[in-house]
C-alpha cells in the first residue's frame, strides 16, 4: 500500500491505472476506520483491480458549530488497518492541499436536502458533493463504495453522478453494527460508556418500528410513536428527528407503502448519532 499526500501525484498514478485499462474501486472517508469501512473496503477488494481509499476530515461539510475540531484522527492507526486490507492507494491529503484557495465554485445540492440530516446540518450537503467531485476527478474510479449508513447521502451522490455524467457505478453497503445493534461509527469513541449502551435503543426502536410494519401496522405517525417512546424510555438522547419517508426519493408519505427509510438522528452529550432501516412495505 502506497500512501499519497498530493493530489498531482495521485492523479498522475491513477492516469497510468487507467492506461493499463484496470478498475479502480474508490472508498472515500473521513478516517478512525472500523470495521464499517473496511467492509467497503474488502467489497471494492472483490469486485476491482485496483482499491483507493482517501482518507479527509473535509471541512467543508461540518457546520460552525459541528465537531470538525473534535472529529476523531488517528493516521497511523488508519494506516495500519488498511494495510492489512491489501488495498493498493491511501489518499491522505492535507486541508490546504484539497482547498489551497477559497473556492470560486461549489456544487449545490437543490433536491432532498430539506429534510433529514439536510434539514438539520445546512450546507453538509453542498459540502459533500463539492468534495467528493473534486475526489471522483483525482480518482477516477470504476466503482465508489458509500455506507447505507448514511442514506440521505447515497441518495444525493447517486443523484451527483448522473446529474453530472461521472462514469462511475455507485455500490451501496449495507450498514455494519456493534454486537448490540448500534450502528458502527467513528464518533462512537466520543460516547460516554453509559451513552454507548444507551445508543443501541436507536436500533432497537427502528427494530421494533419494523415489526409493527411486519404485523400490519402502516400508520406514520404510529410507527414514529414506537420510536419516539423507545428512544426516550430506554436513553437520555435528544431526539434531532424521526422521520419516514419513500425511499430514494425522500419524499412524505400517507402510509408505510413501497420502498421506505424509517430514519433517526439523536444527540448525546459530544456526539450526534443517526440510524436507518430502508425496507420494502407491501
Ligand atoms: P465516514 O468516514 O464516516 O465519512 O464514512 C465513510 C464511509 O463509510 C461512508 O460511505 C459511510 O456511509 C460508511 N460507513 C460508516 N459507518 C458505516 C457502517 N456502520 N456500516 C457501513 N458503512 C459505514
Amino acid at each position: 500500500m502506497r500512501v499519497i499526500t498530493t493530489v498531482q501525484e495521485m492523479q498522475e498514478i491513477i492516469q497510468q491505472v487507467k492506461a493499463e485499462k484496470k478498475s479502480v474501486g474508490f472508498v472515500p472517508t473521513m478516517g478512525f476506520l472500523h470495521e464499517g469501512h473496511l467492509t467497503l473496503l474488502r467489497n471494492a477488494r472483490k469486485e476491482n483491480d485496483i482499491v483507493a481509499m482517501s482518507i479527509f476530515v473535509n471541512p467543508l461539510q461540518f457546520g460552525p458549530n459541528e465537531d470538525f475540531a473534535t472529529y476523531p484522527r488517528d493516521f497511523e492507526r488508519d494506516r495500519s488497518l488498511a494495510e492489512k486490507e491489501n488495498i493498493d492507494f491511501l489518499f491522505y491529503p492535507s486541508v490546504a492541499e484539497m482547498y489551497p484557495s477559497e473556492a470560486s465554485i461549489s456544487v449545490i445540492v437543490k433536491d432532498r436536502t430539506d429534510v433529514l440530516c439536510g434539514k438539520s446540518r445546512p450546507g453538509h450537503f453542498d459540502g459533500v458533493a463539492t468534495v467528493l467531485t473534486k475526489l471522483f476527478n483525482i480518482m477516477m474510479p470504476t466503482r465508489a463504495y458509500f455506507g447505507k449508513k448514511d442514506a440521505q447521502q447515497v441518495a444525493v451522490i447517486d443523484s451527483l453522478i448522473k446529474d453530472f455524467n461521472f462514469p462511475i457505478k455507485l455500490i451501496p453497503v449495507d450498514i455494519v453494527r456493534e454486537e448490540n445493534g448500534l450502528a458502527k461509527s467513528s464518533r462512537n469513541v466520543n460516547l460516554e460508556p453509559y451513552e454507548r449502551e444507551q445508543a443501541a435503543a436507536l436500533y432497537r426502536s427502528l427494530q421494533k418500528a419494523r415489526s409493527a410494519i411486519e404485523e400490519g401496522e402502516r400508520d406514520i405517525p404510529e410507527l414514529k410513536k414506537i420510536i419516539e417512546t423507545t428512544i426516550l424510555n430506554e436513553s437520555q438522547g435528544n431526539i434531532d428527528y424521526i422521520e419516514i419517508y419513500s425511499y430514494p426519493e425522500l419524499k412524505p408519505i400517507d402510509k408505510a407503502s413501497g420502498s421506505i427509510i424509517m430514519a433517526i438522528a439523536v444527540k448525546f452529550s459530544k456526539v450526534r448519532l443517526i440510524d436507518n432501516i430502508i425496507m420494502s412495505v407491501k
